[in-house]
This record gives C-alpha cells, sequence and structure tokens, in this order.
C-alpha cells in the first residue's frame, strides 16, 4: 500500500549521539555560554575542512555579518554578492550599512557568473588609491561574496583570480556547501574568511548555529573576540569593542558534535538519493537534471531541477502545486535578490539569468532519511504530471 503521508523538502536526521550529549550537557548544567561542547564542535569541524581552527556562531547569519567585518568592510562600501541565493548575505552586508551589489548566476550550474563579473569590474569600476571603485555609484566596491548555492561549488579559483586582480577580499558563503569539494579542497578555505550554517535544513544542524573559518589565525582569534562581546577583562567585564553575543551554546554545539560524526554518512545518503532520481528524471523530455562542473564534487545538499514548460507540459510552479496536492513538498529557488523589497535600493548587474532561473526550477525532497518508498513516489507523481 503506497502511503499518502507528507514529504518534506529538506529535514534533520538525529542519528546518532546526539541523545547521549545533549543529555551530558543537562546532567552537568553546562547548557549554556561555555563548556567543552563547543571546543569539541570547533576542532571537530576545523579538522573536517583542514582549517587551523574554527569559531563557533550562533547561525550562518551572523558568521557572515562578522566574516564581513572581519574582511574590512566599511559602511557605504559595495559587496558583490549573487542575485540568486537565500537573502542572509546581502542581509549581513546591509547589517554594516555597506550595500549589496547583485551579480548574476550562469545557467549550467546556478553559482555566480564569473564572466560577468569580470565584465563588471572591467567595464564598471576604476582602480583608485584606496581601492576599486564603483563609477556609477561612486562607492568603494571592497569585496565580494560567492555563495556555493544548493552545494555546488563555485569556481572559485577563477574568482578568487578576479578579487586579486581587483584587490577585493572574498568572503565565502559556505553555508550550504559543508562537505564539498572544489577541485579536491574542501569548501570554506578558498577565500579569505568562510561561513557554514547548522540551521534545520542544512547537511548536519545544530538547531540554529554557525561556523567561520579562515587560514588566518589572526582572523579566527578576532572572530571568536567579536563573536563573545569583546571580552578583554573577564573579571573587570572591561569590553575592548562593540561585540556582539553570537556564541554557540553548549547544548547546541552538543547536537553539532554528533551531526558531524554523520557527515560522512550524509553525504553517502545524499549521493543515493541524486543518483535515484538521475536514473529516472534525466530521462524525461523538459527536466534537466543538475550538473555537475568539472571541478565540483558537491554535497548535494538540494536536488533542483529544471523544468522547460514547452517540452514537459507544465511549468515549475504547476508542476509544485501538483505534488503538494499528493502531500509531497518542493521548493522553487528563491527570489532573485535584486527584485527582493527588502533590498530594493540595491543596485545590480543583468541579472536576467537569476530571473530565469527562479522561474524554471524546483527543489525535491531530498532529506538524508528520505526512504526509498517515498522517493519513487515523489518520482512516479512527477511522471504522472506530464501533459
Ligand atoms: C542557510 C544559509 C545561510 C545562513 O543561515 P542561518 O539560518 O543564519 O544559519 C546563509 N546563506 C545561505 C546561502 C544559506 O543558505
Amino acid at each position: 500500500m503506497p502511503s499518502d503521508a507528507f514529504i518534506p523538502l529538506s529535514v534533520p536526521h538525529i542519528a546518532g549521539n546526539e541523545w547521549a550529549y545533549v543529555k551530558e550537557c543537562l546532567d552537568t548544567g553546562w547548557v549554556s555560554s561555555v563548556g567543552s561542547f563547543v571546543d569539541r564542535f570547533e576542532r571537530a569541524f576545523a579538522e573536517r575542512v583542514s582549517a587551523p581552527a574554527a569559531v563557533a556562531c550562533a547561525s550562518g547569519t551572523a558568521a557572515l555579518h562578522v566574516a564581513l567585518i572581519l574582511a574590512g568592510v566599511r559602511p557605504g562600501d559595495e559587496v558583490l554578492v549573487p542575485s540568486l541565493t537565500f537573502i542572509a548575505p546581502a542581509n549581513a552586508v546591509a547589517y554594516l550599512h555597506a550595500h549589496p551589489l547583485f551579480m548574476d548566476a550562469e545557467a549550467e550550474h546556478f553559482q555566480l557568473d564569473v564572466a560577468k563579473l569580470e565584465s563588471f569590474l572591467t567595464c564598471e569600476c576604476t582602480r583608485e588609491q584606496d581601492g576599486l571603485r564603483n563609477r556609477t555609484s561612486g562607492r568603494r566596491v571592497a569585496a565580494v561574496l560567492p555563495v556555493h548555492v544548493v552545494g555546488h561549488p563555485c569556481d572559485m579559483d577563477a574568482i578568487r583570480a578576479l578579487a586579486d586582480r581587483f584587490g577585493l577580499r572574498v568572503v565565502e558563503d559556505a553555508t550550504e556547501s559543508l562537505g564539498s569539494r572544489y577541485r579536491g579542497r574542501p569548501t570554506g578555505l578558498l577565500g579569505d574568511l568562510g561561513c557554514f550554517s547548522f540551521n534545520g535544513n542544512k547537511i548536519i544542524t545544530t538547531g540554529n548555529g554557525g561556523m567561520i573559518v579562515a587560514k588566518d589565525t589572526a582572523l579566527l582569534e578576532r572572530a571568536k573576540y567579536l563573536t563573545t562581546q569583546a571580552k578583554d577583562d573577564p573579571v573587570e567585564f572591561v569590553h575592548g569593542a562593540v561585540g556582539f553575543n553570537y556564541r554557540l551554546a553548549n547544548i547546541s554545539a552538543a547536537i553539532g558534535v554528533a551531526q558531524l560524526e554523520q557527515l560522512d554518512g550524509h553525504l553517502a545518503r545524499k549521493r543515493e538519493i541524486r543518483a535515484r532520481y538521475d536514473a529516472v528524471l534525466a530521462g524525461v523530455d523538459g527536466i534537466a537534471v543538475p550538473k555537475q562542473a568539472a571541478w565540483a564534487e558537491p554535497n548535494h545538499w538540494l536536488y533542483t531541477i529544471r523544468i522547460d514548460a514547452k517540452r514537459f507540459g507544465r511549468n515549475s510552479r504547476e508542476l509544485l502545486k501538483l505534488l503538494k496536492a499528493a502531500a509531497i513538498e518542493t521548493r522553487p529557488l528563491w527570489q532573485p535578490l535584486h527584485r527582493s523589497p527588502a533590498h530594493a535600493g540595491a543596485s545590480s548587474y543583468h541579472c536576467d539569468v537569476a530571473d530565469l532561473l527562479h522561474a524554471e526550477c524546483l527543489s525535491l525532497p531530498c532529506s538524508v532519511g528520505l526512504s526509498a518508498a517515498d522517493q519513487e513516489r515523489v518520482i512516479d507523481t512527477i511522471l504522472r504530471a506530464r501533459a
């Protein structure tokens, strides 16, 4: 009997030592801002991504906020952000009273379009003494913030080379890409600073949480300082700067340690889910399955198809509705940020591909715990939706 139970897009998978480690926090009273699990999580995480150290944060957004400060972004600066992403990186730029400037995606892998980035930097900016200046706005362009959208790495060597040529810092939004590799190297350390997220729908979760990594340990010390209220003297409460309460609670870190122990298993499950979808959907007229760039070993965090409405017979939103009626949750990619009311005043640079991908793409259920039977139901429902 096929079940008709709700199939969510992407939900946490709690199957390891989470209970034991959380119980240890509760039994010992170490639930809050201090405790051994924060250190353990940071050390294990750093090792996992080959970083010298890592700084746990309250969220991925908090991590991005602090990383941008450490990258030297100042009020009034511009930061180049992809239009096709979850809104958090653009918000983090706005927290600093800096300005996101939205760049387009490329249509193959949905990542930051490096050719358009280069044409923006070459044609729209001039180099001046204090850095690069956007000729139209008159503002300093301080940094580029590539996002590894749906877990597939951007072409980071090309982005790094442009950033070096034009004097930009690189803050890597690796929040969706834990476990992904770029030319054999883990994401997160491919720019000046990298940020991760452990919210409920990411590949591992701490409930809410994030991490900052970098090669430069001085930056990480500063990150630890700023995320913990910039305290110089813990007895007299002397604070050397306006810091943030962006600590990760020990009880959240306990969940994180347990989740990280299971990361390889999660990655293996994501590969299986991808392979099973590919096996059927790659042969369906009007559906394009995710493509993998030569440089990329993605974590397959989200499985996102692109629908050609003419050939498939239905557009992405019609398919979404049909799947919803069958209790299957799917989701379009995010509203492109150059259309977001939240960033209505921001500039953008020819973001037409972002619009197209937003219209045509749909992410399918891909929780680590998705059963084969449930995945069959998703596939069957898609096949039956063809008109
Ligand atoms: C999840 C995510 C973040 C951070 O999210 P938090 O909920 O703050 O942890 C940032 N950027 C992108 C692209 C994300 O997908």
